[in-house]
């Protein structure tokens, strides 16, 4: 069994705030929100990072994003929201279980990047 804690909070060992679950995508509730909205949305199936992604991962990926757009308007983002998806060392990933964030209920957001 996986030690990764994404893997973890998927097979309900670690709990989580749970806002949806298919049989390809679980998504929750960041533990350290930067936004009033700040979801996390992860592919069921453990991969390290979008760099580790292949062909094999392409229906679990397209799953993925269409329930990232229901779970941002059912969180009440129905102006607008953002999400990221941080990778690797230069992309300050913490958490190696690829995993999209849902950020939004700030209207607007703070900008991306500070230029
Ligand atoms: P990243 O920097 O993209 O790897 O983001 C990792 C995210 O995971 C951070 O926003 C953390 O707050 C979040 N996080 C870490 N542990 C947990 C947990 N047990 N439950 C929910 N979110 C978590
Ligand atoms: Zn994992």
């Amino acid at each position: 069994m996986s030690e990764c804690i994404f893997c973890r909070i998927v097979r309900g060992e670690i709990p989580s705030k749970k806002v949806y679950e298919d049989e390809h995508v679980y998504a929750f509730h960041d533990i350290n929100p930067v936004a009033p909205v700040h979801v996390l949305v992860v592919p069921k199936q453990h991969v390290d990072s979008m760099a580790h992604l292949t062909a094999e991962h392409e229906v679990a990926m397209g799953r993925l994003m269409v329930a990232a757009g229901q779970i941002a308007r059912d969180q009440g983002c129905t102006d607008g929201f953002r999400t990221i998806i941080n990778t690797g060392r230069v992309g300050l990933q913490e958490v190696y279980h690829l995993h999209l964030h849902i950020l939004g209920g700030a209207d607007p957001l703070p900008p991306m990047l500070k230029r």
